[in-house]
């Protein structure tokens, strides 16, 4: 293994059925920043929030990160099986893992099942997360707590409620061919998909839903997660838009390598494959630093994985979800080649739809 070689932060996508609280869960993460001058602050990117192990670890309340070597978690800001879907790399899926959202009063709704369908073709690592605990009659809200922390404050009634909740959904998974268990009773994650009763209202049990994430992807894939971090970027492209001043840009999920300001890159137009140079790479400001006038901060460099504007000439007519890669080295022809085969079986998949 190369000796610059890292383990990147896995990219995560949330999936599930509309109205069971996907978007609630993003806000609620993006909302849990510490403050942002702290180490470990959670930071937005272009399209995506990046929680770093520290804040994950703060939150929870566990004691240290020992041997935990994942770096954080990136969620894609886009929810749903069609940003999953959609949005690819090599291949793959670009996700590495997913949450898959359901209303624990509710149950499993057709697009549940849909978004377990898609994850088990795609083998992608992901976790339940049984949401809207908080409406179970009688619950005692305990803010932002670990689940076992809030669970042990319920009465016996609200515990046993919770219980035959969670078994329904067991059951359910099981019809589906899916092992599972609630998560504090998981001992091998391999065979057991865990489920995480939260709410993303009061963020009861979020802690621990990042906490399962990390501890899937140490286990499970961090070899799968390790890149090379000088090597040549390879990202996605999420969308493209025109932006005064900087005229057309890419909003790009990189999962893999650094892109630099000057970089020579290869993406998909409708018609043709596009080469051409990177004139500037911009992120969001911080929020307390909102009032300067230019929305972004330019940046020189960008190491995977990472969501980043990228403004260059020759953009017009780029496609959402084409490939993004960096020519570096001499490998020009070899580059548009992936490219060209990626993007087609980008627009075989987007004709399936
Ligand atoms: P999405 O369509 O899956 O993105 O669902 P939303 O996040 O938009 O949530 C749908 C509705 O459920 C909104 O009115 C939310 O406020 C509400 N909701 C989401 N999560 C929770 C929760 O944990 N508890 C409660 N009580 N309401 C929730």
């Amino acid at each position: 293994m190369a000796k610059e070689s890292k383990i990147r932060t896995p990219i995560v996508c949330v999936m599930g059925h509309v109205d069971h609280g996907k978007t609630s869960l993003l806000d609620r993460i993006r909302g849990s920043s510490v403050v942002s001058t702290e180490a470990g602050a959670i930071t937005q990117h272009i399209g995506a929030t990046l929680v770093p192990i520290d804040a994950i670890v703060r939150m929870s309340g566990a004691l240290s990160k020992v041997n935990v070597n994942v770096p954080g978690l990136l969620f894609i800001d886009t929810p749903g099986h069609h940003a999953f879907t959609t949005l690819r790399a090599r291949g793959g899926a670009l996700a590495d893992m997913a949450i898959v959202v359901v209303d624990i009063n509710e149950g499993f709704r057709p697009q549940t099942i849909e978004a377990l369908q898609i994850l088990r073709n795609y083998r992608t690592p992901f976790v339940i997360a049984a949401n809207k605990i908080d409406r179970i009659h009688g619950w005692r809200v305990n803010e932002g707590q670990p689940f076992l922390k809030t669970f042990a404050q319920q009465n016996e009634r609200v515990q046993g409620m919770l219980e035959t909740k969670v078994y329904e959904l067991v059951g359910k998974l099981s019809e589906l061919g899916f092992n599972s268990e609630r998560f504090d009773r998981v001992s091998d994650f391999a065979r057991n998909i865990c489920i995480v009763p939260i709410s993303a209202l009061t963020g009861e049990g979020v802690p621990d839903i990042l906490m399962v994430l990390i501890g899937l992807a140490q286990r499970y894939m961090t070899e799968s997660l390790r890149v090379s971090a000088d090597g040549p970027g390879a990202g996605t492209v999420l969308e493209v838009k025109e932006e005064r001043g900087l005229g057309m840009t890419l909003d790009v999920i990189l999962y893999d390598g650094t892109l630099k300001v000057g970089d020579e890159i290869v993406v998909a137009g409708n018609d043709q494959i596009i080469e051409t140079k990177v004139r500037s790479l911009l992120q969001p400001r911080p929020m307390k630093e909102i009032l300067i006038e230019e929305r972004f901060e330019r940046v020189k460099s960008i190491t995977a994985a990472a969501g980043i504007k990228v403004a260059a000439p020759k953009l017009e007519g780029v496609i959402a979800g084409s490939p993004l890669r960096v020519i570096r080295g001499g490998n020009r022809d070899e580059v548009v080649e992936q490219v060209r085969h990626e993007i087609q079986d980008i627009q075989v998949n987007l004709s399936d739809i």
